[in-house]
């Protein structure tokens, strides 16, 4: 058998084995197999690396750069990214199974999250309050956070640590990055990329490892100011609790089971390609995965057999090959989780119209791959309607009515993000204020940009991400009051 790679953790500009000396596999979703061993961290790691942030925070040259000098080195950061695309895309697709086509098109796009913050880092201003009081001069700055952590799930490494990092350097703060421990090889090649810009040592910090291992005592590190979290709702709840214990500011982007409501006067061909691009999309693998497709009574039973015949087309196989259009899942607990839910919609008495199994195909060989599925006869009370699945499943629910429709997208735990399928501008307009979600889209679906903020409603999250104001969330407001009094007035009464 081939050696593995055996990555190395990135602490205060330098590459570290963890201080258990411990390592585990990271294996190839395509083939099944490992092929780097992952450096084992843990608290003590943890307290390096943020000694070493905080270290930077204090003292050396990152505190002395004014926020355009910051805003030079975020841009030559995303110039780097997108020099290094092929590379970073071709060590995600081995580790992460992701399509070679996608991670081209997601590496090519995630610099402008270093442009755009880059460019913003010096146009944050305070303000002078036209304070109510004679004599005083009161004005406001904009101060950085301090050591900030970031724990970052399997589906999309580089891209959503990219809408994490690239505002929290540009406002001034350090950073702890913990990736998920199935996929940390492309956070740990993207550490040289941060340290050829120029950041200086101890400004980006990535420790490796397990959830409770690694990210707990990343949660729970009293000298870091702010988590921000993307991952499972379970896990995220339990983030939120850690950091509560220490009053830390908290983000969090959590799952979701979005409703894709198809209307009777939707443009059908657009409408099925909307529906495929929110479930089989990513092997179904995201947070805003439209798994449930609500379609109007009127028009069901043809839209499903369009629907099916095209889903039916789909190219599975190996990643790197830049045809395939399904690839594996990720992890194998993940894989397991969706043969899993396949059991659950048959108990629920879902009807299964398209897949249901793993994929036994010879181009998927011994990968982890499930066959794109889909469930007609759906009731949303079903737990395949309401429990988040994160694979290529898919729930079709009918509905009469504009309010029937809303009131079943609503009826869910979950808040990330819709779809709506219309050729009425009433309804294009109508629909996205009723729904509660952080992301509605209207005609198209799975949209995101460094310009558009992102985030969830009800237990999809808290916070949110790109966007101007983004930045804001990274930085604390200090209020300078000076008195320009010749004499200090009585002691004993508030000024
Ligand atoms: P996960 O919650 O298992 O893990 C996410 C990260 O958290 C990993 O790095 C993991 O090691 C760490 N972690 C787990 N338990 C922890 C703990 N107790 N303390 C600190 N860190 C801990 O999620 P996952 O399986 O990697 O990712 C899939 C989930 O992420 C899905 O539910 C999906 O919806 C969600 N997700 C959300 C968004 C979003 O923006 N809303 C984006 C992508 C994924």
């Amino acid at each position: 058998m081939a050696e593995l790679d055996r990555l190395a953790m990135y602490i205060d500009g330098e590459r570290v084995a963890p201080s258990s000396g411990e390592y585990f596999e990271s294996f190839n979703p395509f083939t099944g197999k490992p092929w780097a061993l992952v450096p084992r961290g843990g608290a003590e790691d943890v307290a390096r690396a943020v000694d070493a942030a905080k270290r930077a925070f204090d003292e050396g040259d990152w505190p002395q750069l004014n926020p355009t000098q910051r805003g030079h080195l975020l841009r030559r950061l995303g110039d780097l990214v997108a020099r290094e695309a092929e590379r970073l895309a071709e060590i995600e697709v081995r580790d992460n199974g992701k399509l070679i086509a996608e991670m081209g098109l997601q590496l090519r796009y995630a610099p402008q999250w270093y442009h755009y913050f880059g460019g913003l880092a010096d146009k944050i201003e305070g303000a002078v309050l036209p304070i109510d009081k004679p004599e005083t001069f009161t004005y406001t700055l904009h101060e950085p956070l301090g050591v900030c952590g970031m724990i970052i799930p399997w589906n999309s490494p580089l891209l959503l640590l990219a809408w994490k990092l690239a505002p929290a350097l540009a406002a001034g703060n350090t950073v702890v990055v913990k990736p998920s421990e199935f996929t940390s090889a492309s956070t740990l090649a993207f550490a040289d990329l941060v340290a050829e810009a120029g950041f200086p040592r101890g400004v980006f910090n990535v420790v490796t490892g397990y959830g409770i291992e690694a990210g707990e005592p990343l949660v729970a590190h009293e000298d870091v100011a702010r988590i921000a979290f993307t991952g499972g709702s379970l896990s995220g709840t339990r983030v939120y609790e850690k950091a509560a214990a220490g009053l830390k500011k908290v983000s969090l982007e959590l799952g979701g089971k979005s409703p894709n409501i198809v209307f009777a006067d939707a443009n059908m061909e657009n409408a099925v390609k909307g529906a495929i691009s929110g479930i089989f999309a990513a092997t179904g693998q995201t947070c805003i995965a439209g798994s449930r497709l609500l379609v109007q009574e009127s028009i069901h039973n043809e839209f499903v057999d369009r629907l099916v015949d095209f889903a039916r087309t789909a190219k599975m196989g190996d990643p790197m090959s830049p045809d395939t259009q399904v690839g594996p899942v990720t992890t194998q607990p993940q894989f397991e989780k969706i043969l899993s839910y396949l059991d659950v919609a048959r108990e629920d008495g879902a009807e299964c119209v398209l897949g249901g199994a793993r994929a036994a195909r010879p181009e998927c060989g011994a990968g982890w791959f499930v066959e794109p599925t889909i469930y007609t006869g759906v009731d949303n009370r079903m737990r395949i309607a309401q429990e988040e699945v994160f694979g290529p499943v898919l729930s079709v629910i009918p509905f009469k009515d504009d309010d029937e429709a809303i009131s079943i997208a609503n009826d869910i735990v979950y808040g990330l993000a819709a779809g709506v399928w219309t050729t009425d501008i009433r309804r294009a307009l109508e629909i996205p204020k009723r729904i509660k979600a952080g992301t509605v889209w209207v005609n198209t679906y799975r949209a995101v940009s460094y310009v558009a903020p992102f985030g969830g409603y009800k237990r999809s999250g808290l916070g949110r991400e790109s966007g101007q104001q983004a930045i804001r969330d990274w930085m604390q407001t200090k209020t300078v009051w000076i008195s320009t009094a010749t004499e200090t007035p009585n002691p004993f009464i508030m000024r």
